[in-house]
């Protein structure tokens, strides 16, 4: 098809974060255009585990039935340290199962899911720069197979996942210093058809046998194969000094027997993940950053398909109606702090800790004694806290959330590039 040369809202980048404030702009009205550098289906570096978060939000764009379909899990398998303890999901206000599907499946069927509302698809278009009209940006350059082309917009969504370019090019800044993943994943046929759990093994191994502040994880696919991969925590005074494909082929030796693996373990592929909102210059007067690109990865399971999802739904609702166009620039990194500010400078701070060498030894074993601990661990980690609940761990976690916010030096989403040195990317 011919790409379109203007339209009301634009988004950039179709993975879950921009399909699913696609199908949402789609769906209020507004002309949609989504565009992605990749033609689909396509693949994506993922664990492709979905946690009831996900769920809920597949759910919301009527996927909830399809989602189901490839299989649901009770909850979470945690082995390590001499333990194995089989936690489900605390349900609550959230749906009480999770899923895992390819990538390659989900996101092409999110994608047609905007499609579907309205929203043109345009494919194999790389935006690499904006036309800027005094401080709005007034249209996206891309990279096609045809040559440049550009693309008039009032307002752009720019979901264009963790390294965002376009992002880059609009300021965006990724601080360092608080932590970030570091994961590869790679998929093998398996013999055991085990689908009731994901597995993740919370005692990581490295080369010297040394205890790595990660985990690794068997997450099982409807068709036989299962999703397997290693990941771990840094930051700018601890990088993780690891090699990812020995790690993951050292992993994948130890569950072979276990997890009846048949064959290599193959399309290994791997990612830097920005998390916990440590990613400045979110917005602008006309433009938001959502999913990935906005650092919305949850730090202590690395999660960010759910995020994703709900950042793309929630900056629709910010966007304005065809008469009034909102100032993003303030008002979008304060939504985002509203949503995962707390949660997420604790969980940050926490997973920051994780990378303090010997910790995760020390740790580890006193946790996985106790079942009690972990069941609220597994709920905390995977925020699966929402603001409906009003039980004491959920008051206690936003508690410690909004102190650990107070004491933030750089808090989630800041609004500007307060500081240096960083990292621009
Ligand atoms: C190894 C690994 C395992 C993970 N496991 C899980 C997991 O189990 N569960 C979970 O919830 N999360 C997991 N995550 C995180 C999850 O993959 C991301 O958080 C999620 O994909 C974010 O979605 P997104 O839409 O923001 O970005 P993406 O899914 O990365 O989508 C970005 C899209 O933008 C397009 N694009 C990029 N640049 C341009 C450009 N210049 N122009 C046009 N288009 C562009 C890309 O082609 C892509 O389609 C994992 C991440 C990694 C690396």
């Amino acid at each position: 098809m011919t790409t379109p040369t203007r339209t009301d809202v634009l988004i950039v980048g179709a993975g879950p974060a921009g399909s699913a404030a696609a199908a949402r702009a789609a769906e209020a009205g507004h002309e949609v255009v989504l565009a992605d550098a990749a033609v689909f289906p396509r693949d994506k570096a993922c664990g492709d585990g979905l946690t009831p978060r996900a769920i809920a939000e597949l759910q919301h764009l009527g996927l909830g039935d399809w989602v189901r379909g490839r299989g649901e899990n009770r909850g979470l398998r945690a082995a390590g340290f001499g333990q194995l303890l089989e936690l489900p999901w605390p349900g609550g206000s959230l749906p009480a199962h999770g899923g895992a599907v390819a990538r390659t499946e989900l996101d092409t069927r999110i994608r047609a899911a905007a499609l579907e509302r309205g929203a043109t698809g345009v494919e194999g278009a790389r935006a690499v720069d904006v036309e800027r009209d005094g401080d709005r940006v007034a249209g996206v350059v891309f990279a096609t197979d045809d040559g440049p082309a550009t693309i008039a917009c009032r307002r752009l969504v720019v979901a264009d996942g963790a390294r965002s370019t376009l992002g880059r090019v609009l300021g965006r800044v990724w601080h360092r210093d608080t932590a970030y993943g570091v994961a590869a994943r790679g998929y093998v046929r398996s013999g055991r058809h085990d689908d009731e759990w994901i597995s993740s093994h919370l005692e990581l191994r490295g080369a010297e046998d040394e205890v790595l502040s990660g985990y690794g994880w068997v997450f099982p696919l409807h068709d036989g194969h299962v999703n397997i991969g290693v990941g771990t925590l840094a930051t700018e005074a601890r990088p993780a000094n690891i090699r990812l494909r020995s790690l993951i082929a050292h992993y994948a030796a130890q569950r072979r027997e276990d997890w009846q693996l048949e064959g290599e373990v193959r399309d290994i592929a791997s990612a830097l993940l920005p998390m916990g909102g440590a990613v400045s210059g979110v917005a602008g007067r006309n433009w938001a950053l959502v999913g990935d690109a906005a650092g919305c990865v949850n730090p202590l399971n690395g999660e960010g398909i759910d995020y994703g999802l709900e950042t793309g739904r929630t900056v629709v609702d910010l966007l304005g109606s065809d008469g009034a166009d909102a100032d993003l620039t303030l008002a979008w990194p304060a939504t985002l702090r509203r949503h995962y500010g707390s949660a997420f400078s604790i969980a940050r701070r926490l997973a920051g800790l994780l990378t303090t060498p010997r910790l995760l030894p020390l740790a580890g074993p006193v946790g996985m004694r106790s079942r009690a601990l972990m069941t609220v661990a597994l709920r905390v980690m995977g925020n699966l806290v929402t603001d409906e609940d009003a039980d004491l761990v959920a008051r206690a976690w936003r508690l410690a959330g909004r102190a650990s916010m107070r004491a933030d030096e750089l808090p989630p989403f800041p609004a500007a590039d307060l500081r240096t040195p960083a990292v621009a990317g």
